[in-house]
């Protein structure tokens, strides 16, 4: 493709392109709007941007040039892997959008190490597999996998369902490469448990969003795959019943309690209604559920009577209303796809003001009971539809608008909803991005939440680091006036 400048272009814009097609070949630089489009929005259209040109290089060296060449031209440059991210992190607002999944490659999986090195643009899933297939776990897992890329993961610090046993994106990555926008390449590439030499860098890129730096691989941690499994869905009256039962499970189960995944009956309705394939799993209704897991990397861990000891005493203490243990792999794969299809569906039932948060998981029941009571004393009709990560505090707590009233009246309402929220969580010494990220959307509200001290480092590491401002630039901290306004979810 050629790489004409397109007529919105301007001619020094044009001319970078010229030197970045020279570099990298012609028929990476995409100009054409068809084939940009795709880049400039993300998936829940809260946001829409602009961009003059997508680029796709192939390696490190061809990324460390491409932003060498657009600091010198004060260019923007903003990172794309699987454009899976719900903060509107990824949306462009000029400049160039540089697209990782051509470095797409396994360079090594180490089972002795237990570590495999990875280009960024290799997906989720890809990996996983690969893991798998060297009788190893990467235990990262998310609804997206298929499609986000590992350097999107670890540009958002992604967490997952895993989580509750092996860590975020940062427990799970040993060393990193990261292009820096004056054009050189950090190589962190290092396998090591044990690596005191100063400060860590890489935990500065882990989680930045793409606005310090472009990982362009990283080595990963791996884990020895489960051999056994047992998965238990079970009907709750309420959050702080399913709290207790959370402590029980983990206190008898330890490290092989791997998932503590909750749901409210609002929930499951959501599922039930819209999915496709999906089956009621408890014959009652209950107020909320929760999704059980336990898993050992030995074939004949008894997790079977583990769990069926656990639950029967939870239900003979009315803890838990009722319970069942799936039987095959078939029920197991069941109980997730109503966990995972909830974020996608829950969307079918109209406008939804969402919230990713986290509290300490002592104050998780208060904070469900809490922030959905005075969310439904706001307006009347309201659907609370608060699920997720129970066992990591961490709850995307999300507003289904009542029936029958216009979504962008509703969506209109974001900013009130969240004070009412997002105060509860500061109040509870909670975080208001447990595991998005800040992106565009809380870019703002992180201003309000976040120690003025830490703010203040923040923007000192941004301005030593991409000093011409063009590493996705407005992204999780301004640091010029001429950001893109945080605008109004639902204003794009
Ligand atoms: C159905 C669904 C379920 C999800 N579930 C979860 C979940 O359980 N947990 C969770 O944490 N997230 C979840 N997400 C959000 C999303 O999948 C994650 O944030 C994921 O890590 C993003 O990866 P990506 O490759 O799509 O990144 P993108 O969306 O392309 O980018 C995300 C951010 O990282 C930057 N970036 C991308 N690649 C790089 C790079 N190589 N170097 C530097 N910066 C880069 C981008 O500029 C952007 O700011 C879910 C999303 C969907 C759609």
């Amino acid at each position: 493709m050629s790489v004409s400048s397109p007529a919105s272009a301007p001619d020094a814009t044009a001319a970078l392109l010229e030197r970045i097609a020279a570099r990298i070949g012609a028929g990476y630089v995409l100009t054409e709007p068809t084939d940009i489009e795709p880049h400039l929005i993300e998936l829940r259209g809260l946001y829409r941007g602009a961009a003059t040109a997508v680029v796709r290089p192939k390696n490190a060296q061809e990324v460390a040039f491409i932003l060498e060449q657009c600091a010198a031209d004060g260019v923007p440059v903003v990172p794309h892997g699987g454009n899976t991210g719900l903060v509107g992190g990824g949306v462009p607002f000029g400049g160039i959008v540089l697209s990782l999944g051509r470095l797409n490659a396994i360079r090594e999986v180490d089972t002795v190490n237990s570590t495999m090195t990875v280009e960024a643009g290799v997906t989720l899933k890809l990996i996983q597999d690969a893991a798998l297939a060297a009788d190893r776990l990467f235990p990262l897992s998310l609804a997206s996998e298929g499609a986000c890329q590992i350097g999107g993961n670890i540009a958002t610090n992604a967490g997952g369902t895993g989580v509750l046993r092996y860590g975020n994106t940062r427990d799970l990555v040993l060393g990193l490469e990261v292009a820096l926008p004056d054009g050189r390449i950090w190589n962190g590439l290092r396998g090591l448990r044990k690596d005191n030499t100063g400060y860590d860098l890489k935990n500065l890129f882990i989680g930045s969003e793409g606005t310090l730096g472009i990982v362009t691989a990283a080595v990963l941690k791996l884990f020895p795959a489960p051999k056994s499994q047992v998965t238990a869905f079970i009907g709750v009256a309420g959050p702080h019943p399913a709290l207790t039962v959370f402590e029980s499970v983990r206190e008898a189960a330890g490290d092989q309690l791997t998932a503590f995944e909750f749901m409210p009956r609002f929930g499951l309705e959501i599922v039930l209604k819209h999915g496709q394939d999906v089956q009621r799993p408890l014959a009652g209704d209950h107020a909320a559920y929760a999704l059980i897991e336990l898993t050992s990397p030995q074939a004949d861990a008894p997790l079977q009577d583990l769990m069926e000891t656990v639950l029967g005493a939870a239900i003979e203490d009315g803890l838990v209303e009722d319970a069942t243990i799936a039987a095959s792999g078939a029920q197991m794969a069941g109980m997730w796809k109503l966990r995972e299809l909830l974020s996608e569906l829950q969307g079918r039932e109209g406008g939804s003001i969402k919230h990713d948060v986290a509290v300490p998981v002592s104050r998780i029941a208060d904070f469900l009971v809490e922030a959905t009571r005075a969310c439904e004393a706001e307006m009347e009709g309201l659907r609370v539809c608060a699920f997720g990560h129970f066992g990591d505090g961490n709850i995307h707590f999300n507003l289904s608008q009542p029936v029958g009233m216009d979504k962008a009246a509703y969506l209109d309402q974001w900013e009130r909803f969240n004070r009412i929220v997002h105060d509860i969580v500061a109040r509870m010494d909670g975080s208001i991005a447990a595991e998005h990220g800040v992106g565009l959307i809380k870019r703002d509200e992180l201003l309000r939440y976040k120690d003025p001290v830490a703010v203040d480092l923040m923007r000192t590491l941004k301005r030593a680091l991409d000093p011409k401002n063009i590493l996705n630039p407005g992204k999780v901290i301004a640091v010029s006036q001429d950001a893109p306004p945080a605008l109004p979810p639902g204003k794009t």
